[in-house]
Order: structure tokens, then C-alpha cells, then sequence
């Protein structure tokens, strides 16, 4: 049977940061095997509502429901392990450590301390590690340090470790920023097949690549939603062309 209840149901989150109103009334709903965009001039909050669906910041006001639950006082490491995973904007892989590590260190925090003694267990994780690897082109370069990587491949090590632990919702924010054309495209080519399996909420930049891969598109402008629907809807609407050519 389809659900047909939303996966993610955000639904009139405010953020103040002091006087500063980061998020107002902003009402979001991602269902199942959806693609979803966010975008919006520089400033208009969308990795502000990323880490809010992460926990990484506590909304003041509204609500947060993932798979049918209350998640909004939860914390982080309680919505990772629901099935919410979260690249942030600033690539954060441990140079020093290997590819293969990385990934490792990424999937632990969702097992028990006392299961990673067990041969099974890691016979699992190494198992989920090269999957994750093998999904980004980077099986082959397991061994080599993450700080010899480019700065494209480093961003997909990151959503390799996103992905690993199997998530229902990724949130990937600007996942393409510093990266080559080429690069681009294929980070979009990379993420597709992830849809059989996952959800996706994605902020972007560049117009081209977020409507090459996404469904559903929220256009945010100083805090709140302009605009919301089909790719299709949302390249014909009024307010994004007011937007997106008034800046
Ligand atoms: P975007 O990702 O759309 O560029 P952000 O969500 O980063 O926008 O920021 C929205 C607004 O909130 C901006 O005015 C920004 O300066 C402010 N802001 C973001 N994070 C913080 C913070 N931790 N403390 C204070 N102000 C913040
Ligand atoms: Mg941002």
C-alpha cells in the first residue's frame, strides 16, 4: 500500500537568531521517492531549515514530522538514527584519515559500542562502506588519504558518508559549490539512482542542475516560502522570474 502521508511534514517553523527572523511560517512537505529543491537569494534561510530538519538548530516556533513522528525537540543523533542524514555546507571529511575511514567513522556512531567487537558486524560495515564508495567512484581510492582527493571527490566521499548508514531522507546543502561543470554533472548523474531508495532535500545554486534532478521546488525569500510546486509550476511562476532577475 502507498503512504500517502508526507515523509518530512515541516509545518510553520520560525527561526529567530536575536531580532533576526531567519525562518517565518515556513510550511514544507516531502514525500517518499521525491527529489525536493530549495532555493532562494543568499540570506533567505535554506540552510537554516536544513539544520533544523537535522536538530542542528532548534526552531523557536512549528513543527517537525518525520515518518509520522513528533521529531521536533529531537536531537540530532536521534534523527540519524531514524533515517535523517545531513551533509552540511562546509566539507568536513578528516583529511588525516583514510577514504575507506571516513566512511567507517560515519557509520559507527549508528551501531552500539559493543556490536563493532563483533566480526559480524564489521563484515557488515565493510560490506556498507564499499557500496557507498562503489556508488561514488571511489572503491579504488579506499586506501588513499581523504586530504589527496579532489575537492569534487571530497564532496562526494561526504554524501558517500551521508548515504551509508541507509538513510530515508538526505539533506545534502550545495553539495556542487567549488566544483568543475563536469564534476556537476556528474554529481547529478551520481545522485539518481539514490531515489529508489531515498528522499532527498537539496539546496542548490545552480537553476540548470536542481531542475535536472529534482521533482518538487520551494523558492524561500527572506525567510519565508515565495513559491512552491512542480519544477514545471515553479519555472513559470510570476515570483521566481521577479526574483531571480530583480538581483
Ligand atoms: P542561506 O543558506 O539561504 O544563504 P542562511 O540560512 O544561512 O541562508 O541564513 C539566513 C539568515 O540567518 C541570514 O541573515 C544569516 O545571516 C542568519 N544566520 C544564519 N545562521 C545564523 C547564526 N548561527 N547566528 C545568527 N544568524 C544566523
Ligand atoms: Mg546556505
Amino acid at each position: 500500500m502507498v503512504d500517502s502521508v508526507p515523509l518530512l511534514e515541516v509545518s510553520a517553523l520560525g527561526k529567530m537568531f536575536g531580532a533576526l527572523r531567519a525562518l517565518d511560517d515556513v510550511s514544507i512537505a516531502v514525500n517518499r521517492g521525491t527529489f525536493h529543491g530549495l532555493i532562494g537569494p543568499n540570506g533567505s534561510g535554506k540552510s537554516t531549515l536544513l539544520k533544523a530538519i537535522a536538530g542542528a538548530h532548534f526552531p523557536t516556533t512549528g513543527t517537525i514530522r518525520f515518518h509520522r513522528k513528533d521529531i521536533t525537540n529531537w536531537a540530532p543523533y536521534q534523527r540519524a538514527r531514524a533515517g535523517l542524514s545531513l551533509k552540511f555546507q562546509i566539507t568536513a571529511v578528516l583529511r588525516e584519515l583514510s577514504v575507506y575511514d571516513n566512511v567507517l567513522l560515519a557509520l559507527q556512531s549508528h551501531e552500539s559500542p559493543w556490536s563493532l567487537v563483533l566480526s559480524r558486524t564489521r563484515r557488515r560495515l565493510d560490506s556498507q562502506i564499499m557500496q557507498a564508495l562503489d556508488r561514488f567512484r571511489l572503491a579504488d581510492r579506499a586506501d588513499e588519504l581523504a586530504g589527496k582527493l579532489s575537492h569534487g571527490e571530497q564532496q562526494w566521499l561526504e554524501i558517500a558518508m551521508a548515504l551509508a548508514p541507509g538513510p530515508k531522507l538526505l539533506l545534502l546543502d550545495e553539495p556542487t559549490g567549488g566544483m568543475s561543470p563536469e564534476e556537476r554533472r556528474m554529481t547529478g548523474e551520481l545522485l539518481l539512482p539514490v531515489k529508489a531508495e531515498c528522499s532527498l532535500v537539496i539546496v542548490e545554486h545552480d537553476l540548470d542542475f536542481i531542475k535536472n534532478i529534482c521533482d518538487h521546488l520551494t523558492v524561500l525569500d527572506q525567510g519565508r516560502v515565495l513559491c512552491d510546486g512542480t519544477v514545471r509550476e515553479i519555472e513559470e511562476s510570476p515570483e521566481i522570474q521577479r526574483v531571480y532577475t530583480s538581483r
